[in-house]
């Protein structure tokens, strides 16, 4: 299976080298970017032209002849400086089974010139295959200015005069701007909010003038039609949302449709690739891609294989996985703890999760694929379809089903620090299983807010008022009878997992009761209330238990997470929730402990 994923990706980037072509013969169109401000004027900021070459079976590289081997970093280097000289910087690249890419930025007096880039790729055989460049000739007739007459503080107060934004308190950096006329500008590189839009955009501020010369946009507008995260599946309802509705600039800044810089217009994007098994026609394009609209009418009374069912499904597996990125990211598992993107700050590059959409490989299932290799290669999650119903109902459309699988990648990953080897037994397996499903309870209880209620996994998938478990998550014994002593019963991981998805729905419920609810949960970490409580420690605690963990140690890491983060503030209140399902001081071996530690006097009351 990952042999094809290999050759997809390869696929997506041949996919954008042709789109080139087309659109450079506008020529405004392939070299300026166009945005309206709020005062009636047009900024336009230069991008310059690239040149791309491609040499088929691949020429050598200057490292080429050596005895030794250079790795590929090294190789794509020494090709780039001989093409351009010296003057860049290496910024990022990453291996594949059939390739190897490296982008470098162009320098002058050791600052980069922000709209010019590089980049090489090589084949297995380590020949290079293609190159590209936008690199700037410095004209000889334009002094390049090589220190700022403007301070960082006045060039953020101009940015914000003169685009109505809102500084976001990132300090500015120093970088060149190739303008159209020839010259380099050396300006200073404001981060801002656009007070008109919410868009969150990069405005470069000259130096020497103070004017705003050039902007990057990282807002990509986008619509889709939905059943919103709040939501469960379709019978829930669909919603058209539009971008400040769905994508959070903080997780993701150049949106969800940008792949390696360019605004897809499909289901492509930094975080998630939505595809179809068939591979050259795998992703889905916008409806609309002048407004990145994608706007499929689910049809629940015919087949999900239809055309516009598979459109649906893509939009909503491709939403449901991206705001699962986005709510993680603003709760720490950024590019440095080993999360999934393409690109980032920190970590390694070459990441997204490839989401296999109505994949034909299985029914009534989902299933998340986690290398072993720590970082740098992509997650695999494969959607089914159910055939328990007629028509068959596709697991793409419902937003639990979709988070569960998008937290797999979460767990593998932080459980023994990225090396997807720590959740192997069956104990931990199923500890895998519930963590998947309290992350779906979790966003959808913090999505309404309040207390936290009865949470079904698959409902619309499994009609049996259980869902596709054996019960529903809930804070009554009459309605979930099952406690740590019931993994015995079990020696599946779906089955165990659901225990101790229970033990962290009645955890959950006992931090919402004590320490009340909040409105923006989901996208604020920063508050201390029930649902950032327990996401902060649930994601806390991956990080601290063993490899493969028993129910006691993932237990015992709540413990100490609370205690690392919170002073062990709740720490009488955790242990009261736990020993409540039988994980007690003295749990072991499957045998209910309800007990707490000494000092912890309270009775645990199921919230009403
Ligand atoms: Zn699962």
């Amino acid at each position: 299976m990952f042999a094809a994923l290999r050759a997809f990706l390869l696929c997506l980037a041949a996919v954008s080298s042709s789109h080139a072509a087309p659109w450079s013969t506008f020529v405004q169109h392939s070299t300026h970017s166009a945005r309206s401000l709020p005062n009636g004027l047009t900024l336009k900021t230069y991008h310059p032209k690239s040149t791309f070459e491609v040499y088929e079976r691949g020429v050598p590289h200057p490292l080429s002849g050596r005895a030794e081997k250079a790795s590929f970093t090294d190789a794509g280097m020494a090709f780039l400086h001989s093409k351009l000289g010296d003057g860049m910087s290496l910024r990022s690249g990453f291996e594949s089974s059939h390739a190897s890419h490296v982008y470098a930025v162009q320098k002058i007096n050791d600052i980069p010139v922000a709209n010019a880039v590089t980049n090489v790729v090589m084949n297995t055989k380590g020949d290079v295959v293609s190159f590209s460049s936008n690199f700037v000739k410095l004209n000889s007739f334009a002094p390049v200015p090589s220190s700022p007459k403007l301070s960082k503080e006045d060039a953020v107060a101009a940015a914000v005069q003169q685009l109505e934004g809102r500084h976001l308190g990132e300090e500015p950096e120093l970088a060149y701007l190739a303008l159209e006329d020839g010259k380099m500008a050396l300006t200073h590189s404001v981060r801002l909010e656009l007070r008109h839009d919410g868009h969150w955009v990069d405005a470069y501020v000259d130096a020497e003038t103070g004017d705003v010369v050039g902007m990057v946009d990282y807002t990509t507008e986008l619509s889709m039609r939905v059943v919103p995260i709040s939501r469960a599946d379709p019978t829930d309802g669909f919603q058209l949302l539009s971008d400040s509705d769905i994508v959070d600039p903080k997780a993701s800044p150049s949106g969800w449709t940008t792949f390696q810089g360019e605004n897809k217009h499909a289901t492509i994007g930094n975080n998630i690739v939505a595809f179809k098994a068939n591979l050259t026609a795998a992703v889905l394009p916008a409806s609309d891609p002048a407004t990145d609209t994608f706007d499929a009418e689910f049809d629940p009374t015919t087949d999900p294989t239809t055309d516009t069912n598979v459109a649906a499904a893509f939009a909503q597996a491709f939403y449901a996985a991206n705001t699962a990125h986005d709510i993680l990211y603003r709760y720490g598992w950024t590019e440095s703890a080993f999360n999934f993107q393409q690109d980032g700050t920190g970590g390694t590059n070459g990441d997204p999760v490839l989401l296999s959409v109505q994949d034909v490989t299985d029914f009534n299932n989902a299933n998340f694929v986690t290398l072993a290799e720590v970082d740098g290669k992509p997650g695999l999650m494969r959607m089914f379809l159910f055939n328990v119903t007629t028509p068959f109902r596709d697991g793409d459309m419902v937003n639990g089903v979709v988070l569960h699988e998008y937290a797999h990648g979460l767990t593998n990953r932080l459980t023994g620090g990225g090396n997807a080897k720590c959740l192997q037994t069956i104990e931990s397996g199923g500890l895998g299983e519930g963590w998947s499903d309290a992350f779906a309870d979790w966003v959808a209880q913090t999505a309404n807010g309040g207390h936290v209620a009865n949470f079904i996994t698959g409902e619309w998938l499994n009609p049996t008022g259980h869902g596709i478990r054996d019960f529903p998550y809930s804070h009554s014994r009459a309605v979930n009878p099952y406690t740590y002593s019931t993994v015995k019963q079990f020696n599946e991981v779906h089955k165990i997992g659901q225990i101790w998805a229970q033990v962290l729905h009645i955890v959950h419920g006992a931090l919402v009761q004590t320490l009340g609810s909040a409105d923006d949960a989901l996208t604020n970490p920063d508050a201390e209330n029930g649902h950032t409580v327990f996401l902060h420690l649930m994601i806390d605690a991956l990080s601290i238990q063993p490899c493969n963990p028993t129910f006691p140690d993932a237990r015992l890491a709540w413990i100490q997470a609370d205690q690392n983060r919170y002073d062990g503030k709740n720490r009488c209140n955790l242990w009261l929730a736990f020993a409540y399902m039988g994980l007690g001081v003295d749990a072991a071996d499957f045998v209910d402990s309800h007990k707490v530690p000494e000092g912890c006097p309270l009775q645990y009351a199921a919230p009403a």
